[in-house]
């Protein structure tokens, strides 16, 4: 029997994606037409909320093991720290930033999604589709130059920055190639002082240089070095970025045993459609931006946790309609373009040349990290945890005067209780005090309401909660029709 979906594409996007639709009990392919999982480090940073959802999937734990522990970013501009942001007081069951070199981040999702019976398809390219309405004909192509042509229900593009998926439906990718280049380094690194569970960014007159600690006595150093000629800059040797960081980081700082120099340009670059038709685009083939604030990757996966509980719904027949998948490139191009436009603002700042500008932002810098709140805001926004869907179509309606969250918001994984959305079937869960209307309600939408009642989040209210974990809408406890309501207008 053909697989409901394709998910085109191995990176971490669609491997999250597809072990999501697979503990759903969705029939799957995966294909990518590298021979091999990456072995670069790339994105090197798993955020809060990106492990929240891991957790609902049941492998947040193998990840946390593997992963380095950051618990603070600094920021010094000459001989100056100008600030400190705790990542501790981020409200989440992992308050930190996870470094993780991406190439790990692929091999436990494989691992993960082997452990749910499917196996990446290899060497294996996506060379075209044509979608009749009625469902998706991929023309697929080997290593070995074998052919085959797959029909499927769906297609989601997770191929990347150059995405045939996208080309093939003609996306535009809207955006710009930024006038720096920037080189980036994975060495060892001897002479450090600042604490190993620490970030540090150097603001310098000559540019931006920022360390990552990665494993003990391992770095990711990126540092942006002004515009080359050319089409592409060239990687940097050592000695290179020694000097760079003899000039613009602490003294005594010796670099050695180089597992990666690259050198790459900033490209921020957005669709404003993540769907046509049976076909989906996900992760960097939908959004690239700045890697300031290593949000590429998340955002990327956090795509995929969102369109595969809605997919789920629709490809077991729970749901019927578009108004669910819609829903997706709604919620996700917001985020995107929110994503990209934070990334944008700290990379401008970042590679400042005018001194006095540079004066006046170092100045400024400092009074605003001098500010509680706006090391809260920073922490919150970076570890993703603010991100909500307040103006969804899926968001229903609230309470005035709420003692909660409200609708479109996400609710904070609760300890001891099992993670919302964790079981083979998206479910939403509903928060509230029993009730034999209740019990009416659980009976009747026994297929897309989690079977026990949660205690409520707050007041005496009534809250059904998303399979991903965002409020979808709230009511009195007298008031189950709206919840009844909110899941019959589902499936329109
Ligand atoms: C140097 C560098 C540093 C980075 N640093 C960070 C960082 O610090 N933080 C962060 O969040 N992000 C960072 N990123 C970005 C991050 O790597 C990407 O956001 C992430 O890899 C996107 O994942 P993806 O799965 O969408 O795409 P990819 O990882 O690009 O995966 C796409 C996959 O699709 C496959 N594919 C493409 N076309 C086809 C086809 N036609 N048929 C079959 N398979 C196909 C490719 O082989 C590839 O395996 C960095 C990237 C680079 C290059």
């Amino acid at each position: 029997m053909n697989p409901q979906v394709l998910v085109c594409g191995a990176g971490p996007v669609g491997l999250t994606m597809a072990a999501e639709l697979a503990r759903y009990g969705v029939g799957i392919r995966i294909i990518d037409r590298a021979a091999q999982r990456t072995d670069k480090s790339k994105a090197l940073v798993l955020w809060s909320r990106t492990l929240e959802l891991l957790d609902r999937s049941g492998c947040s734990g193998a990840f946390v093991a593997a992963g380095h522990r950051v618990e603070a970013a600094n920021l010094i501009a000459g001989d100056r720290r100008v600030g400190h942001v705790s990542l501790a007081a981020i409200d989440s069951p992992y308050p930190y930033a996870l470094m993780l070199p991406q190439s790990e981040t692929e091999r436990l999702l494989e691992a993960h999604l082997a452990s749910l019976g499917i196996r990446v398809e290899r060497e294996v390219e996506l060379a075209g589709f044509t979608d009749n309405g009625e469902g998706v004909t991929a023309n697929l192509t080997r290593a070995d130059e074998s052919a085959e042509t797959l029909t499927v229900d769906w297609l989601i593009g997770c191929d990347g920055a150059h995405s045939t998926v996208r080309h093939t439906l003609g996306l535009p990718f809207g955006g710009e190639t930024l006038r720096s280049d920037w080189i980036l380094a994975d060495v060892h690194v001897t002479g450090m002082k600042t604490p190993f569970d620490e970030l540090v960014i150097y603001f310098h007159e000559d540019g931006v240089l920022v360390l990552f600690p990665i494993t003990p006595g391992r770095y990711r150093i990126i540092a942006d070095v002004g515009r080359s000629e050319g089409l592409a800059p060239a990687d940097p040797t050592l000695d290179a970025v020694q000097r760079i960081v003899d000039r613009r980081g602490p003294d005594g700082l010796h670099l050695s045993d180089p597992i990666w120099l690259s050198a790459f340009r900033i490209n921020e670059r957005k669709v404003e459609t993540y769907r046509a038709g049976r076909v989906f685009v996900a992760g960097d083939a939908a959004h690239v931006h700045s890697p300031a604030g290593g949000q590429g990757m998340n955002t990327g996966m956090q795509d995929a946790f969102n369109l595969a509980w809605k997919l789920a719904l629709i490809c077991r027949g729970t749901v019927a309609g578009d108004r669910l998948l819609d829903s997706y490139g709604v919620e996700r191009s917001t985020v995107g373009a929110q994503v990209l436009t934070a990334a944008s603002r700290m990379t401008a700042l970042a590679v400042i040349k005018n001194p006095a500008a540079q004066a006046v932002r170092n100045w400024i810098g400092g009074l605003l990290f001098g500010l509680s709140p706006v090391r809260r805001t920073m922490a919150n926004t970076l570890s993703e945890i603010s991100i909500g869907y307040p103006h969804s179509p899926l968001t229903g309606p609230g309470l005035h005067g709420l003692d909660g969250p409200a609708p479109g918001e996400r609710v904070r994984p609760i300890p001891d209780q099992a993670p919302i959305g964790e079981g083979a079937m998206p479910r939403f869960a509903l928060f509230g005090r029993p009730d034999p209307a209740i019990d009416d309600l659980l009976r009747e939408h026994g297929d897309l309401l989690e079977p026990d009642l949660r205690p409520p989040l707050a007041d005496d209210s009534l809250w059904l909660v998303r399979p991903d974990g965002y409020v979808a809408c709230v009511a009195t406890d007298a008031d189950v029709g709206r919840i009844d309501d909110y899941l019959k207008a589902l499936s329109r």
